[in-house]
């Protein structure tokens, strides 16, 4: 890379990619407060269509930012009333309460500004602070729909004031059983309402629903143009799935494990870029932070200082990336997956250049899954599923570093001076416990040790192919039961890594029960379904709230018919 290579694009400081979109000035200032420094591919076309008042059907999985893409028109619609007793205006529906929680967390901090009110509205919680803060008033609610439809009936929840419908992951809620909810909820939306549907899929039951609820929609899909033919690159593509929490540590492995020459650590917010230097500098990295907020003479600073071999990582947004014309890599890591196929295509391009070999790693939290699945589908590759390396691999690694280096020593010689202490150690010692001692040294000073010995949980992930790349096979296993049955609902599925083992065991310990009191088992990508015998539907219910499966936290309740959402 020369001076030269280093592009000068201007950038943009106050994240105007989003008031380009003619988004209202608090939301553009909101997006750039959070670090966002450009629409990413969903948000670019879902916003323009929903700010000009038409519906949009959008195909688009957690990760890629879709939440913003109709959270935000969806803000600079509705704004704030004056009205003290205002009435419920925006309206999401998600299919599972860590989502409305999420979604409502979002959309608070997008209409921070504004001073939106949002009020998510789920089961589990309790009816009565919903309520006083419904009575409050409130300008947007993110429910579940069951949750939603009891408030419905109870009269607690008035949406005739309703003029933005959001269907959010709407595959998600068909496959849960929703379908007679969202009917019955949509028909109590005024009808010259603007609707948005958001699926990870469009499969028919998404057109039929959207031929339903939406007029005449854009449709948004993120592009899935094949990948570009010509001289095929040669990067080995890895990914990692791990929790958010272990994120850092996760990565401080990995680039241990693969003492890279020169790296780019791709960010998306410019928050987490300067938290990541932060922490990566924390544990004795040379890393240096690269987004939109730098000034040009900073960012020269922070290249020349990459160029020259002082910091050996550069953490960026893509944004600030885009204007840098780096010659070779050897590795981009994605700290989280990329919002589209064409995002992740064009970031690690930047390895594996002139027939060079390259390495793209990608961090991913298990909710992410599908978005590696999005991005194979388009680059026609296959993503490698890894589990972190341990700290045992790491010595392992190391050592072999040592040896390889000692191997070196050897060849290019230059040890003489040192030949007498072995001869002196020798007269007393094993001349190869002398040399095995030497080699402990060396390597115990080689990097000065682990940078942390914690425990990083694996997060089992579902690897069976092909069928791993369609949603989740609904054929159940094991045997239907006779007799009265009822059917339970578990919030853990394929995501999680679950397989019917694993409830199988849950149920048996915890509720003590024996496998054979257990029934059919269907494990979506998100929750699974057991048929149990009815009379041990509340046992199990109580045995097993609050304990965890696979290390996950479970949720659990009775499937349809009783309590929903
Ligand atoms: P979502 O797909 O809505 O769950 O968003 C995934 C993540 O991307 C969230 O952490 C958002 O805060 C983040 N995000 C959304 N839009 C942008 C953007 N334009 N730039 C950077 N990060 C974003």
């Amino acid at each position: 890379m020369t001076k030269d290579d280093i592009g000068s694009e201007p950038l943009d400081p106050t994240g105007t990619g989003f008031a380009a979109l003619g988004l209202h000035d608090a939301l553009a200032r909101a997006t750039a407060a959070l670090g966002y420094e450009e629409p990413t591919a969903i948000q670019r076309e879902s916003i323009p269509p929903l700010l000009a008042g038409r519906d949009v059907l959008g195909q688009a999985a957690t990760g890629t930012g879709k939440t913003a893409a109709f959270a935000l028109p969806m803000l600079h619609h509705i704004g704030t009333s004056p009205d003290e007793r205002r009435p419920v205006r925006g309206l999401i529906l998600v299919p599972t309460r860590e989502l409305a929680m999420q979604v409502a967390e979002a959309v608070h901090k997008y209409g921070r500004l504004l001073g939106t009110n949002v009020l998510p509205i789920y089961g589990g919680q309790s009816l009565q602070q919903q309520l006083r803060a419904l009575k409050r008033g409130v300008d947007v609610v993110v429910a579940t729909p069951g949750r939603a439809l009891d408030h419905i009936r109870r009269g607690t929840l008035e949406l005739g004031g309703v003029t933005f419908l959001v269907l959010d992951e709407a595959d998600e809620m068909l496959d849960m059983g929703f379908a007679d909810e969202l009917e019955a909820i949509v028909a109590a939306v005024p009808t010259d309402r603007q609707t948005a549907l958001f699926s990870a899929t469009l499969a028919p039951r998404i057109r039929s629903i959207s031929k339903r609820y939406l007029r005449d929609p854009a449709l948004v899909t993120i592009a899935n143009e094949t990948a570009a033919p010509g001289k095929k690159p040669r990067i080995r593509e890895v990914a990692y799935v791990v929790q958010r929490a272990h994120k850092a540590a996760a990565l401080a492995r990995v680039i241990d494990m693969e003492s890279p020459t020169s790296a780019i650590v791709f960010c998306r917010t410019r928050t987490e870029v300067d938290e990541l230097t932060e922490t990566l500098g924390g544990r004795g990295y040379q890393a240096e932070a690269i987004h939109g907020g730098l000034s040009q003479e900073q960012r020269d600073r922070v290249l020349r200082r990459f160029r020259d071999g002082t910091s050996e990582i550069l953490v960026a947004t893509d944004v600030a990336a885009r204007g840098l014309d780096i010659e070779h890599l050897s590795h981009v890591v994605n700290f989280d997956v990329p919002s589209s196929p064409d995002a992740y295509v064009h970031r690690i391009g930047r390895t594996g250049r002139a027939g060079r070999e390259g390495v793209a790693i990608t961090l991913a939290e298990a909710r992410e899954h599908r978005l590696l699945r999005n991005i194979e589908q388009h680059t026609k590759r296959k993503i490698s599923i890894e589990s972190v390396p341990t700290a045992h691999d790491l010595r392992a690694r190391r050592l072999e570093l040592t040896q390889s280096a000692l191997e070196d020593a050897l060849e290019s010689g230059g040890f003489e001076k040192y030949r007498a202490i072995v001869e002196a150690l020798g007269t007393d010692h094993d001349i190869l416990d002398v040399a095995a001692a030497a080699v402990m040294l060396a390597d115990q000073t080689r990097d000065g040790g682990e940078k942390d010995d914690i425990d990083i949980p694996a997060v089992a992930v579902a690897q069976e192919r092909p069928g791993f790349l369609q949603r989740a096979d609904r054929k159940p296993t094991r045997t239907r039961m006779s007799g009265d049955v009822a059917k339970i609902w578990i919030g853990l599925g394929r995501l999680a890594g679950i397989r019917p083992a694993d409830l199988v065991g849950a149920i048996a310990n915890e509720a003590r029960m024996t496998s054979r009191d257990i029934g059919a088992i269907d494990i979506a990508d998100r929750f699974s379904l057991v048929e149990v015998p009815a009379a041990t539907v509340d046992n199990i219910i109580t045995a097993l709230r609050g304990t965890t499966i696979r290390g996950q936290k479970v949720s659990i309740r009775r499937d349809r018919g009783a309590t929903k959402g």
